[in-house]
C-alpha cells in the first residue's frame, strides 16, 4: 500500500531502527516508546490490523515478537504483547502491529 507507513517502513522508504527481520516480518523500535522496551513487529505484506489477519500471519507475528523480546532482554522480567484493534484501542496504524513491551512493571487493567 504506497499510503501506508508500515509499509513505508518494510520498504525501507521511511527509515526505522530495525531490530529483526525475516521473510515474513520486521520489528523496529517504536519511534514514541512508552516503556523503556518497546518494539514493533510488523507483517511484510500489508493486513489492515488484527481482524484481517489470517492464523497464519498472526503465527509469524508472533514468533517473531517471543524472539525480539528474548533478544531485548525480557525473558526474565517479563513483557506483554499487545495488538491495538480499532478505535477503542486506539490503533493510529492500520496496518497490523504487535507491540512489544518491557523494561518495567505494566499496570493491569490498561486504561
Ligand atoms: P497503535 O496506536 O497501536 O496503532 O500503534 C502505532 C505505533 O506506531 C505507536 O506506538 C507509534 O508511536 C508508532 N509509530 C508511528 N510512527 C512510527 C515510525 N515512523 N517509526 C516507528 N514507530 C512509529
Amino acid at each position: 500500500m504506497t499510503d501506508c507507513l508500515f509499509c513505508k517502513i518494510v520498504a525501507r522508504t521511511i527509515p526505522a531502527t530495525l531490530l529483526f527481520e525475516n521473510e515474513h516480518v520486521i520489528a523496529f523500535r517504536d519511534i514514541r516508546p512508552v516503556a523503556p522496551a518497546h518494539a514493533l513487529v510488523v507483517p511484510r505484506v500489508h493486513v489492515g490490523g488484527a481482524r484481517d489477519a489470517t492464523a497464519e500471519t498472526f503465527g509469524h507475528v508472533l514468533a517473531a515478537a517471543q524472539k525480539v523480546a528474548t533478544d531485548l532482554g525480557l525473558d526474565e522480567s517479563g513483557y506483554r504483547l499487545v495488538v491495538n484493534e480499532g478505535p477503542d484501542a486506539g490503533q493510529s496504524v492500520f496496518h497490523l502491529h504487535c507491540h512489544v513491551l518491557g523494561g518495567r512493571a505494566l499496570a493491569w487493567p490498561p486504561g
